[in-house]
């Protein structure tokens, strides 16, 4: 039997080839939230190293001792980011691909002094400016990478959108693409588990895909 990871590399290989892309440039994050540590063995058995969670308190609890049982893993925090939780975010992740706001990263420049933590950072873009949704709107997306990478001197790489639910994801993709291009990022993070070949298509060179791999989610 097939397993779904390895279904899913399959399609993103062959989402990037009828895009005449390289399916090397595009980097699978399989996203673990809510899943156990016994369902995320399974996957890491199977050789993935890259993982996305969305709450820093969740990964607190999960991944220090997957790490000491694996080696190579690289976390990448992809739900939002409060102050207050930047110490302990930064001692987790390789990645925080939720910076929208100017505070959150002027706490991330200066607990990175202070501590010699640092983090790579992709800029949150609210693609469908959604009010309850994270994300910079999209036309001060250009200033907050300015100051992350001038002033605060970050390792901004790239940016990542949330497409609305329900709606024709293609749009945003192409928006998210333009502000990478015209910033001079090479990453772009958008795609999960519906929608990560279109996204393929569109230039993404991250998926975050959760419910393909790991199947639903648990509810609370
Ligand atoms: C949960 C989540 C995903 C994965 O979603 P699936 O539909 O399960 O693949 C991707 N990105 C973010 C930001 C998420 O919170």
């Amino acid at each position: 039997m097939t397993s779904k990871l390895i279904k899913i590399k399959e399609k993103i290989k062959a989402a990037a080839q009828l895009s005449s892309r390289n399916p090397e440039d595009i980097t699978l994050v399989a996203v673990s939230k809510i899943h156990t540590a016994q369902t995320i063995i399974e996957v890491l058995k199977e050789g993935q190293r890259i993982f996305g969670e969305n709450r820093v308190q969740e990964a607190a609890q999960k991944w220090p001792a997957l790490k000491e049982q694996f080696s190579g893993v690289v976390l990448h925090l992809i739900g939002p980011l409060q102050s207050n939780k930047v110490r302990q975010a930064l001692s987790l992740f390789d990645v925080i691909e939720t910076v929208d706001r100017p505070k959150l990263a002027r706490a991330i420049a200066r607990i990175s002094m202070e501590t010699g933590e640092v983090c790579d950072i992709y800029i949150q873009v609210n693609t469908g400016l959604e009010s309850q949704k994270a994300g910079v709107a999209p036309e001060q997306a250009d200033a907050l990478i300015a100051l992350c990478q001038d002033e605060l001197k970050l390792s901004v790489k790239g940016v990542m959108c949330i497409p609305p639910e329900g709606e024709d994801p293609v749009k945003h993709f192409k928006l998210l693409k333009e502000i990478a291009q015209r910033n001079k990022l090479s990453v772009i993070s958008m795609g999960m588990s519906g929608d990560f070949e279109s996204a393929i298509e569109h230039g993404a060179t991250h998926v975050r895909v959760g419910t393909a791999i790991f199947g639903s989610r648990p509810s609370h």
